[in-house]
């Protein structure tokens, strides 16, 4: 005999039945979904954290240039970034946390350091 995959109740339905009542299976439900979006901000989390580093690594005299491909290659996944900084000549920036990057087009990407300026 199966048992409840909720709360482990013995089921006395249907061979294909899983849980005993429409409260387990909401239940079961509603954990499910919790945890896929949990697992979704992690992902993002761990990304983030991931980019910041890089450009921490490469990042040595507060305004460096480095190839794309090197981020690349370090697992820099440029969709993801905290927030954008335009300078004043238009230039956009993005940035993961305190660090900034912008394409510059020529296969190499200009690195920055927040400053309390850009405010
Ligand atoms: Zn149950």
């Amino acid at each position: 005999m199966a048992n409840c995959i909720e709360c482990g109740e013995k089921l006395k339905g249907r061979i294909d039945q899983k849980y005993c009542s429409e409260y387990c299976k909401s239940s079961f439900h509603y954990q499910n979904n919790k945890e896929k979006a949990a697992s979704t901000y992690v992902r993002i989390d761990t990304a983030l954290k991931q980019n910041r580093r890089i450009l921490k690594k490469y990042n040595l005299s507060g305004l460096s240039q480095i190839r794309n491909e090197l981020l690349v290659n370090e697992g820099f996944d440029f969709k993801y970034y905290t927030h954008t900084w335009n300078a004043k000549n238009g230039n956009l920036y993005h940035f993961c946390y305190e660090y900034g990057f912008r394409d510059l087009m020529d296969g190499k990407y200009m690195l920055i350091t927040w400053q309390d300026y850009m405010n």
